[in-house]
């Protein structure tokens, strides 16, 4: 096929250069509002609005790059996965995703408890009003420091992941007269990432202690026999961006064979179960996430069932969404600087923020979708690849995408799903500074975390 029929770039249907491709939507200005936050819509005029906010309002108040938070959609994923675990179970916002003293407020107000993994975490749960007994710590190598913060501030509970860690705990809630609820981290022998799950190769990670060769058994027993810890369950984490049930499924099976073993050998019912996080989300029109109604139907049903067939009472239950929550409230907003066209390959769009901004293409080979923001566009789709401003060939935001082939600089990309893992894992490479996150509801916007300046940096630049 003659380039020159459409310089712009391949078209839909064309040999495509190596890649995945999600292929361009019929209409490159529709948004699939599965990867979209609730209240995003493109309006008459052509532009993106959020939260009734229009995106080129957002960019002239706020500058670019931005996260743009939906507040709305967070509360109301957060209502969704109260009401779908119901009473008799708890839902730990993972903070690791993102976390900032506003979203503290808001899972707060809606009911829900939350996961922190670092001093950091702890101290802004705390700061922002989070009960303690809501707070859960995690972490595979938590210091006395932040285990002494967290007994002392009352935390509900620790999740103990190593045998020294059980002493440490059990040591400092001693000194101060506590007795700690902690729950025991097992590798259940499932590595569950994104469509598949793995039985084998299961122990072979940092986390947790081993169900099998009785790891697990052997720290239960251990914290049993300490005054300072109460054991109140189990807890297992497979892995992220998990859409296939089953692998849940032999992990709930496995922690319920321990609480069986539990039983048997000390004549204790624990509890609670936490079967944790990694339920996945939509980052493009090809995945096809659960509700959480049904996450919560499969996981309640299995639990259910491998208790009755062990004759144990049916424990508590907890997850820890993350992503599932706060992922798909979010999308980042950049100004188009550059754009490279090379025929017959791509064309290479390069936006004012990166890799800083957003790690996850360069580290997990993320796949994003991006659309053009500032406006509605008619023009033939453009093969592109969104790219950074970072001296990297690997700082690429968006890998393979359409845009439309009249897109020029000055013109806002929005990429949306970038609410998790984005601004938590935000760097300052190169001296960037990072981006802010501005909430918008019922047509207000305002800055929950305010952008970094130069003086941030070079305040901690001391010499
Ligand atoms: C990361 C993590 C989560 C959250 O994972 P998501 O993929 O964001 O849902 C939950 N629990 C634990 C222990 C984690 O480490």
């Amino acid at each position: 096929m003659s380039r020159s029929a459409h310089p712009a770039g391949p078209r839909h249907g064309d040999v495509l250069p190596e890649g995945h491709y999600t292929p361009p939507p019929s209409d490159l200005n529709s948004l699939d509002p599965r990867v979209w936050a609730q209240t995003v819509e493109r309006t008459a005029e052509g532009a993106l609005r959020v939260g009734g906010v229009d995106v080129r309002r957002l960019a002239e108040e706020f500058g670019t790059p931005a996260y743009v938070m939906d507040e709305n959609d967070f509360r109301a994923r957060c209502r969704a996965w109260r009401e779908a675990f119901g009473p008799d179970a708890d839902v730990f916002y993972a903070g690791k995703a993102f976390l900032s003293r506003a979203v503290v407020r808001w899972l707060h107000e809606e009911g829900l408890n939350l996961d922190v993994c670092s001093g950091g975490e702890l101290a802004t749960a705390l700061a922002a009003g989070m009960p303690p007994e809501r707070i859960a710590l995690h972490g595979n190598n938590k210091s006395m420091e932040e285990i002494t913060r967290a007994v002392e501030a009352g935390v509900g509970r620790i999740v103990v992941d190593s045998f020294q860690e059980i002493a440490r705990v059990a040591h400092v809630a001693r000194r101060l007269g506590r007795r700690q609820p902690v729950q025991i981290r097992v590798t259940v022998g499932v590595e569950a990432h994104t469509h598949e799950f793995i039985a084998t190769a299961h122990e072979d990670q940092k986390f947790g202690l081993a169900l099998a060769g009785g790891q697990a058994a052997e720290a239960v027993r251990r914290v049993l026999g300490l005054e300072s810890l109460e054991l109140t369950g189990i807890h297992s984490h497979i892995g992220s961006q998990i859409f296939d049930m089953a692998g849940f499924e032999v992990s709930a099976r496995r922690v319920v064979g321990l609480l069986t073993e539990v039983r048997d050998e000390h004549g204790v019912e624990l509890p609670e179960i936490d079967l944790g996080g990694g339920l996945g989300i939509a980052y493009t029109s090809e995945d096809d996430p659960r509700e959480p109604h049904e996450i919560a139907k499969a996981l309640g049903d299995i639990v259910t069932r491998e208790c009755e067939a062990a004759g144990l009472a049916v424990p508590r239950l907890s997850v820890e969404p993350g992503r599932a929550i706060v992922g798909p409230t979010a999308f980042t907003l950049y100004e188009v600087g550059t754009v490279k066209e090379l025929e017959g390959l791509r064309t290479y769009v390069s936006v004012d923020g990166g890799m800083s901004d957003n790690i996850r293409t360069a580290l997990y080979d993320a796949e994003y979708s991006v659309t053009l923001a500032s406006r509605a566009s008619e023009a033939e789709p453009m093969l592109s690849r969104v790219v950074g401003k970072h001296c990297e060939s690997g700082d690429i935001v968006v890998r393979d995408a359409f845009l439309p082939a009249d897109l020029a600089p000055g013109d806002l990309l929005a990429v949306p799903a970038t609410g998790a893992y984005c601004r938590s894992m935000a760097s300052n490479y190169n001296h960037a500074l990072r981006p802010p996150v501005i909430a918008v509801r019922d047509g207000e916007a305002r800055t929950i975390v305010r952008r970094e300046t130069e003086e941030d940096l070079l305040r901690l630049d001391v010499g």
